[in-house]
């Protein structure tokens, strides 16, 4: 089985500075143990679903931003805390690791030299960890470095598409997922340049036909206009079953794949979508979980 836990599910600078939504990224395990894009909030989400950091096998950064990377350090630390010798990788964007003109290194030469080994990613490279496999896939940001990240699990592809404009290239780059994490910033009517909004994840959904949609890192304007009207629209035009990832909302991956909401106490079983049904398209079962 493969676990998804949004640690975080906010982006772009307001929300990250008043954390409306945590901005911790997302946790990954499938054997190993990944942080994805640990922004600010990160250490924090990580004691509240209670998660060992110590155990974490590695960091990934798909761009310079502080969204992506602020407690990145802080974590590296962690997982060599009372060890001997280097442990963990870091694999990152070439902002992240090397920096580019007046952008980054995000990380530092010293937290870089701690780790077991660091991969500087760009696009369409492949990086192979153990059992962590995966290429990076194209962006068009603000920070020209940015890459996704389509991550083979033992349970089929999990793509990760980071901050970028939508274009025919970072379609292509995602095909074949079975779970499609989209940072969807910007929400109807309300497309910025560098950003995918409610309409561009709808265009993605549609032609790559995953088994499941996320929207997250989800900017103050997107929050405001309310995320699950968004979901309703993209479902209606692709057919996809769409989610708005929520802070602690975990995913489990199997044969089927299985959507836990703590903040609302639910769970959702996925099943083919029928755009008839209510809550996402989602076979709602009975809740059964603690609140946290
Ligand atoms: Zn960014």
């Amino acid at each position: 089985m493969t676990r998804l836990t949004f640690l975080g599910t906010g982006g772009g600078r307001f929300v990250t500075l008043t954390q409306e939504r945590s901005t911790g990224g997302i946790y990954l395990e499938d054997g190993y143990k990944v942080h994805i894009d640990p922004g600010p909030g990160a250490v924090h989400a990580l004691r509240r679903n209670r998660i060992d950091p110590t155990q974490t096998n590695g960091i990934m950064i798909s761009h310079c931003h502080p969204d992506h990377y602020a407690n990145a350090e802080t974590l590296m630390e962690g997982l060599n805390t009372g060890r001997l010798g280097k442990r963990g990788f870091l694999i990152a964007s070439h902002s992240v690791t090397k920096g580019r003109g007046k952008v980054g290194p995000a990380i530092s030469q010293y937290h870089q030299e701690k780790m077991e080994k660091v991969i500087t990613l760009e696009p369409g490279n492949r990086f192979e960890i153990g059992r962590l496999n995966g290429t990076a896939t194209p962006a068009f940001h603000s920070d020209p470095d940015t890459v996704g990240l389509r991550i083979e699990t033992g349970d089929g592809i999990i793509s990760y598409v980071a901050d970028t404009e939508l274009r025919d290239e970072v379609i292509e780059a995602h095909k074949g997922a079975r779970v499609l994490i989209l940072a969807t910033t910007r929400p109807l009517n309300a497309r910025i340049p560098n950003h995918l909004s409610t309409e561009d994840a709808a265009q993605m959904a549609e032609a790559i036909k995953p088994e499941l949609v996320f929207l997250t890192h989800l900017g103050k304007k997107m929050l405001k206009e309310g995320p699950r009207k968004q979901t309703r629209w993209i479902q209606e035009r692709s057919g996809v079953r769409t989610f708005a990832a929520e802070d602690d909302m975990q995913v489990l991956i199997r044969s089927s794949i299985e959507v836990i909401s703590r903040r609302r106490n639910r769970r959702y079983r996925i099943r083919p979508f029928n755009p008839q049904e209510q809550e996402n398209g989602a076979e709602k079962v009975e809740p059964d979980i603690e609140k946290t």
